[in-house]
C-alpha cells in the first residue's frame, strides 16, 4: 500500500483503462457514457440491475481521474462486511484502495487517513455514519482545498429512501456532501428501479441536475421458474441435486426458525448448507458469509437480511421457499444469481398457503390503509407473475416499464417459454367456487375454509359436511369433475386475484366486492394444467436437466477432457493464492477467465494478456505462473 504517487505514470482514457487494470476489451452498455459523463465532472444517477457492472462506472472514473492529479475518490457504502473484499480486489488489479470502518485497528486507521491525506489513494470506501464526523469532514474540507477530492460514488443509493426495506437514517446526511463540495462531481447507484425510489434518490441526494441513466433490467442468463409446492424441501433438494450439484446458492425463507431447519435439513441430505439471519451471533454472521464468498459450493438459506451486496458472481442459483415480499424484493433477490453472466436459475416454489399469509401479514399491519392497499397491489403483481403461463422475463420486464419479447430464443428461457404449459379454462369452475362460497353464507351466514369448499364442490359428504347439512346445498357436487388439486389451483387464483378474501385464524374464504364480476362471468380465467406427476417431483427439476443436456455442471465454455484438467489445475492454484491474499478465489480470477485460459492455453505474457479478465497489474504478478500451471497440466 506504499507505492509511490507517480500522477502521469499511465494513460487516464477510460478505454485503456478498462483493459490496462481490469483485462476487460469493452464497455457494456451505458458503461462508457457513464464513465466519460462522470470524468468530465458531472453528476449521474445510474440505475441498472444486479450484476449488470455498477462497480466500474465509478472505479474508471476515479482512476482516470487520479490519473489527472485529481486526487482521492470517495465510495460511501452501507455494506462494511464487503469493503474488505471490494478493496482487495481493487489492490489485485493494482489499484490503490482502502477502506475507513469501525473494523479498523487505530493505526491501520492513522496510515490509511495519511494515505488519503497524501493524495496517493484512489478509492476510498466508507461507511455513511463515518462520512458525516468532523473529523471526516475535515480531512475533506483540507483535500477539496488542495483540489485533491476527485469524485463522490454513492453506492445502494436506494438506501436513502424510506420505501425500500434497506433504508438507511445515515444516508440523509449525505446531502451535506453536495453543499459542501458542490464542485465535486457525485454519482450515485442502485439495483432498485421503481419510480417512488428513483424520485426519492433524486430529491434527498439534491441530484435533480444528474443526468439519469437507465439500463435494461433484463438479465438474459437467469432462467425464471416457479413450481408448484407440493413437499417443498423435497422440491428443493432435488432441484439442488438434478442442476446444482456442488454449486454456489442462496435459499430465501421468510422466517428464522424456517431458516435454521431447512439448513439443518439440507445438511443431513448432504449439501453444505449454511444458515444466515438477523437472529444468529454477529461473528456467526460473519463466519458464515465468509465462507460462502471464500468457499465454491455453499449453499445459503437466509432470510432477506442476506444478500445486499453480495457481490460473488459464481451464485448459480436463487431459490425461494416463500415468496418475496413483492416484484422489486424479488428481481433484487434473484438478480444475486450468475453475475459473471454465465447461466443461473431463480427458482421459486409457490403455493396455497403462501398467498394467504402474505395477504393476512398485510390485512393485520397496524399500517394506514393507504398504505395497505399499496402493497396489495404489489402483492398482487407477484402473484400474477407466480400464476402466470406466459413468458416470466416480459412480466417481470414489464413491470419494470420496459418491453421486450417473450424470451423463447434465449438460451436460458423461462420455465414457460422452455415448455408451454398447457392451460384450461377455469372460467366455469371459478364461478362454481364463488357460488358455492355465497350459498354458505345464506345458509346460516357461516364461512369456511378451503378444504371444506372443496368436499362440498366435489360432492364429498364428510362428516363436516353433513352435520351443516351442506350435502342438500345446489352447489354440492357441482365440480366433481375438477381434481382436488386443481381446485386448489382455482382458489388460489381467486385468492391471488382478489376476488376471494381469507379472514382469520382458520383462513376462511369470503366473497370480495369484485367476486360479482366472476359470478356474472365478466371475467376469463385461464390456468395453468396441473401436471399429474407423482408427489415430490419438482416439474422444471426435469424440464432443465434436458435442456441442457446432462446433470453435469456445465463449464463456462466447452472443455475436452484435457481442458477440463487444465481447469481444475488452475483452479488448483487460484485457491491457493487466494487463501494466501486471504480474499475469495473470485477476486483473483473469475472461473470463466480461467476457463478460457484452459481453452486457449496461451503459451507466452502476450497471450495471454489477450484473455478476459487479466490486465496488466495480474499478468505481472501471475502471468509466469499461469504459464506454468498450464504447461504442467
Ligand atoms: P453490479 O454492481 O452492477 O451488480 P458489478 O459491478 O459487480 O455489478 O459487475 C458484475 C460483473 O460483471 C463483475 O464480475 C464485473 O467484473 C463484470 N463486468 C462489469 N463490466 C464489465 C465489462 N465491461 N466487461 C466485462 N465484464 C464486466
Ligand atoms: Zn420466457
Amino acid at each position: 500500500m506504499t507505492e509511490p504517487h507517480s500522477p502521469n505514470a499511465a494513460p487516464s482514457a477510460p478505454t485503456h483503462i478498462l483493459h490496462d487494470v481490469f483485462g476487460y476489451s469493452a464497455f457494456r452498455g451505458a458503461q462508457a457514457e457513464i464513465v466519460d459523463h462522470v470524468i468530465k465532472g458531472g453528476d449521474a444517477l445510474v440505475l441498472m440491475p444486479t450484476g449488470g457492472g455498477k462497480s466500474l462506472c465509478y472505479q474508471v472514473p476515479a482512476i482516470a481521474r487520479h490519473r489527472r492529479e485529481q486526487g482521492v475518490a470517495l465510495v460511501v457504502s452501507p455494506l462494511i462486511a464487503l469493503m474488505h473484499d471490494q478493496v482487495g480486489a481493487l489492490e489485485e488489479a493494482g489499484v490503490h484502495a482502502a477502506f475507513l470502518n469501525s473494523t479498523l485497528s487505530l493505526d491501520d486507521t492513522q496510515r490509511i487517513e495519511r494515505e488519503m491525506m497524501s493524495g496517493r489513494l484512489v478509492l476510498l470506501y466508507v461507511a455513511p455514519e463515518r462520512l458525516t464526523t468532523p473529523r471526516m469532514l475535515a480531512q475533506l474540507d483540507s483535500l477539496h482545498e488542495r483540489g485533491l477530492f476527485s469524485l463522490v460514488a454513492i453506492d445502494e443509493a436506494h438506501c436513502v429512501s424510506q420505501w425500500g426495506h434497506d433504508f438507511r437514517e445515515d444516508y440523509l446526511q449525505l446531502n451535506l456532501l453536495h453543499e459542501r463540495y458542490p464542485d465535486v462531481p457525485r454519482i450515485a447507484l442502485t439495483a432498485t428501479a421503481d419510480d417512488l425510489t428513483r424520485a426519492d434518490i433524486i430529491e434527498r441526494l439534491q441530484l435533480q441536475d444528474a443526468r439519469v441513466f437507465i439500463s435494461s433490467f433484463d438479465r438474459p442468463n437467469i432462467r425464471y421458474a416457479v413450481v408448484e409446492k407440493d413437499d417443498a424441501r423435497k422440491q428443493l433438494l432435488r432441484f439442488i441435486q438434478d442442476d446444482h450439484e456442488g454449486d454456489a446458492g442462496i435459499v430465501y425463507c421468510q422466517s428464522r426458525k424456517k431458516v435454521d431447519e431447512t439448513a439443518a435439513w439440507l445438511v443431513t441430505e448432504g449439501i453444505s448448507a449454511l444458515p444466515y439471519h438477523a437472529g444468529l451471533d454477529a461473528d456467526v454472521r460473519k463466519k458464515h458469509q465468509d465462507r460462502f464468498l471464500r468457499e465454491e459450493s455453499i449453499v445459503m438459506v437466509a432470510t432477506i437480511a442476506f444478500g445486499m451486496g453480495i457481490d460473488k458472481p459464481d451464485v448459480r442459483f436463487v431459490a425461494h421457499l416463500d415468496l418475496p415480499k413483492n416484484i422489486e424484493a424479488y428481481y433484487q433477490e434473484t438478480g444475486r444469481a450468475g453475475r459473471d453472466g454465465q447461466p443461473a436459475d431463480a427458482w421459486m416454489a409457490y403455493g396455497l398457503a403462501d398467498v394467504v399469509n402474505q395477504r393476512r401479514m398485510i390485512d393485520e399491519s397496524p399500517a394506514a390503509e393507504e398504505f395497505k392497499r399499496g402493497q396489495r397491489g404489489k402483492l398482487d403483481a407477484l402473484l400474477t407473475l407466480a400464476e402466470a403461463h406466459d413468458c416470466r422475463r416480459v412480466r417481470l420486464l414489464a413491470y419494470f416499464g420496459e418491453e421486450s419479447e417473450r424470451c423463447a430464443a434465449y438460451q436460458n428461457a423461462c420455465d414457460n417459454c422452455l415448455i408451454p404449459p398447457a392451460t384450461w379454462d377455469a372460467t366455469e369452475a371459478a364461478r362454481k367456487a364463488l357460488s358455492c362460497v355465497y350459498r354458505f353464507h345464506q345458509n346460516g351466514g357461516q364461512r369456511y375454509g378451503a378444504a371444506h369448499l372443496i368436499d362440498v364442490l366435489r360432492g364429498k359428504a364428510t362428516d363436516k359436511v353433513v352435520q351443516r347439512g351442506h350435502e342438500t346445498l345446489s352447489t354440492f357436487g357441482i365440480g366433481a369433475d375438477v381434481s382436488e388439486a386443481q381446485w386448489r389451483v382455482v382458489l388460489r387464483q381467486l385468492i391471488a386475484l382478489g376476488y376471494l378474501r381469507t379472514e382469520g385464524e382458520y383462513n376462511t374464504l369470503e366473497l370480495t366486492a369484485s367476486a360479482r364480476e366472476v359470478l356474472r362471468g365478466e371475467v376469463q380465467m385461464l390456468l395453468r394444467q396441473q401436471s399429474d406427476a407423482p408427489k415430490g417431483k419438482a416439474k422444471t427439476g426435469r424440464v432443465t436437466r434436458t435442456a441442457r443436456g446432462g446433470k453435469d455442471k456445465p463449464p463456462p465454455l466447452p472443455l475436452d477432457e484435457q481442458g477440463l484438467e487444465r481447469f481444475a489445475a488452475l483452479k488448483a492454484w487460484r485457491a491457493e493464492v487466494a487463501s494466501e491474499h486471504n480474499l475469495p478465489a473470485y477476486v483473483v480470477f473469475h472461473d470463466a477467465t480461467l476457463a478460457e485460459m484452459a481453452q486457449a492455453q496461451p503459451d507466452s505474457l502476450d497471450a495471454l494478456a489477450q484473455i478476459g479478465g487479466v490486465g496488466a497489474k495480474k499478468l505481472e504478478a501471475y502471468g509466469r505462473e499461469i504459464l506454468r500451471v498450464l504447461e504442467g497440466a
